[in-house]
């Protein structure tokens, strides 16, 4: 059964690169890192009721799983290329299967990266993706080197996902295409991948927004050694999200709501033209913030002028 499972998640997945020497079927893969390239490697865990709801398609589990992986490489500046599957099933389900591998495939097949590899046990439902990926020696985006005076943007807009999942939770009387609109974000967020590759060399630091704009900010402050000061009149928003929701819930949605899987990167001022001009080139918005300053920590500017105390600064999974 598990053979014929694996089977099928191969059919469906099937990506011809030329750098990938053996596939799935042997005791591993056997893989061509490109010569004078460096590997960028990133695996992350999707739990049903934890990072997906219980009930979600399938489809758009096996897309979100592999979406947030490449998020991660796009926050690298990394071009992606292979992917590991370890998949964790209570039943062999077929259905759920070929659905998983689907959602999985649409978006694998945007980036060519192919699946060359992987585990399926029985379990409760989860899955971890690993992906990998290549930059030029030296030049991956890193949490460091923000500066004090460095712009701070993201791509995008912020808190969709969030309301999103807000949407399943709990009653609304939003609009379905508006509720839709929010929903799809949380389901099929869509990897920076080509903005992440134009700020390499551009950025001074860079990640992507996962466990919300607050917490994530943080992360470049500790790493950089800088704090930052953000606007939140400046917040970027959907339509849907101020269609549905008023100021204060949807910056709430922004700052600490999750899985948004937008860049967040800093850049020298003297290059905040060059760098919002490539990437509106690339179709991709770009909205700056707030900048760096010395000091620590993130500190969030309200309309009215006064500093925002907010009470939780993100999602994080071994909270008391
Ligand atoms: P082994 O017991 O040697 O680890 P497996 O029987 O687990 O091998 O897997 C057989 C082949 O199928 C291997 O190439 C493995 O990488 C691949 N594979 C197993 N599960 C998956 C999966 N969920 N997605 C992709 N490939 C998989
Ligand atoms: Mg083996």
């Amino acid at each position: 059964m598990e053979f014929r499972l694996i089977d099928r998640i191969r059919e469906r997945t099937a990506q011809p690169r030329d750098d990938v020497r053996l596939g799935i079927g042997d005791d591993a893969a056997v893989l061509a890192v490109p010569a004078g390239q460096e590997l960028v490697a990133a695996i992350d865990t999707m739990v049903e009721g934890v990072h997906f709801p219980v009930g979600t398609a399938p489809a758009d589990i096996g897309w979100k799983a592999l979406a947030v992986n490449l998020s991660d490489l796009a926050a690298m500046g990394a071009a992606p290329a292979w992917a590991l599957l370890a998949l964790s099933l209570p039943r062999p389900d077929v259905d759920f299967i070929d659905g998983l591998a689907e959602g999985f495939a649409q978006l694998a097949g945007q980036y060519r990266v192919a699946l060359v590899g992987g585990d399926t046990t029985r379990g409760v439902l989860s899955l971890s993706v690993a992906v990998h990926g290549f930059v030029p020696p030296g030049q991956a985006l890193t949490r460091a080197g923000a500066q004090a005076g460095d712009a701070v943007l993201v791509t995008g807009s912020l808190g969709d996902a969030a309301a999103g999942l807000h949407c399943l939770q709990s009653q609304t009387d939003i609009q379905a295409a508006t509720r839709d609109a929010l929903v799809g974000r949380l389901n099929r967020p869509m990897p920076r991948v080509a903005a992440g590759l134009a700020l390499r060399g551009r950025a001074s630091a860079c990640l992507d927004v996962s466990d919300g704009l607050l917490a994530d900010l943080g992360h470049i402050c500790s790493a950089s050694g800088v704090g930052v000061e953000i606007d939140a009149a400046l917040l970027p928003y959907s339509p849907a999200l101020r269609a549905a929701f008023d100021e204060t819930a949807a910056r709430g949605f922004a700052l600490t709501g999750g899985d948004d899987y937008e860049l967040c990167f800093t850049v020298p001022s003297a290059r905040l033209d060059e760098v919002r001009d490539e990437l509106a080139r690339l179709g991709c918005a770009a909205t700056c913030i707030g900048r760096v300053v010395a000091g620590a920590g993130v500190r969030v500017r309200g309309t009215d002028g006064a500093w925002l105390e907010p009470a939780r600064q993100g999602w994080d999974h071994f909270a008391p």
